[in-house]
């Protein structure tokens, strides 16, 4: 079938490369997962663009070059089973099952996630597990089965000062979390790794843009 999007892939790639994205497999996840199927029709002819864009709910899917960083710092490995936080419309997912072994996502807007699940059905990306709740929590138990600990974890909303401490808890030993924080206005993309059961380290990254992460989950009538 004709894809009237091959161009504007094909530009956006080159676009990543030129600004500094080097690993072939998250250029490769990035020209493969179909970002347009990811956002609303408005904004469909935008999908291929290196922009952040709205995906109702006053939540954003991020610039693909923020999601090509992230990806990246993670240093996925086919074995690697991964905790994201702020499911969105799930293009973040999207990119890291094409690249880990499996996904485990939670979103705090119930509207979001059920779109979410759909476009993974769709384009048969089966390793992914998508829930409602709130990722300062950390994965729950589910029916007695406990999934922690994740290899890596990637937050897509910014942490105040410091990312939740459930999510340091629910990270291996080596293993890395990729999260925004501060303020809006002056956040940084700051990647922690866990030296060992006690200690961590990090290092940051660029300065970003991100929603904030928020408590609980969202009521029918939040920032709709
Ligand atoms: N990864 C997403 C980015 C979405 S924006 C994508 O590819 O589209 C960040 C998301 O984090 C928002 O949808 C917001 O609702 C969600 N969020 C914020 N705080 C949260 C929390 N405590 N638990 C789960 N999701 C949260």
């Amino acid at each position: 079938m004709n894809d009237p999007y091959t161009a504007k892939k094909v530009r956006l790639v080159m676009d990543l490369r030129t600004k500094g994205i080097k690993d072939l497999r998250v250029l490769g996840a990035i020209e493969k997962i179909p970002r347009d199927m990811f956002v609303p029709d408005a904004v469909k002819d935008q999908a291929w663009e290196d922009m952040a864009l709205p995906i109702g709910r006053g939540q954003t899917i991020s610039q693909p070059f923020v999601v090509a960083v992230m990806t990246e710092a993670l240093a996925l490995t086919d074995r690697d089973k991964v905790l994201e936080i702020g499911t969105g419309c799930g293009y973040q997912s999207a990119i890291l099952a094409k690249l880990c072994r499996r996904v485990y996502t939670i979103e705090r807007h119930k509207p979001l996630l059920v779109d979410a699940e759909k476009r993974h059905k769709e384009l048969r990306l089966t390793t992914i597990t998508a829930i409602a709740g709130d990722g300062m929590l950390g994965w729950p138990k589910i029916h007695g089965i406990e999934q922690a600990p994740f290899d890596k974890i990637i937050c897509t909303a910014a942490a105040r000062e410091r990312p939740p401490e459930k999510l340091i808890d629910q990270l291996k030993p080596g293993g890395l979390l990729v999260i925004p924080v501060g303020l809006s206005g002056e956040q940084v993309l700051r990647l922690y790794k866990k030296d060992s059961e006690e200690s961590y380290s990090f290092r940051d990254i660029m300065p970003v843009r991100f929603v904030p992460l928020l408590p609980d989950i969202a009521s029918e009538h939040e920032a709709a």
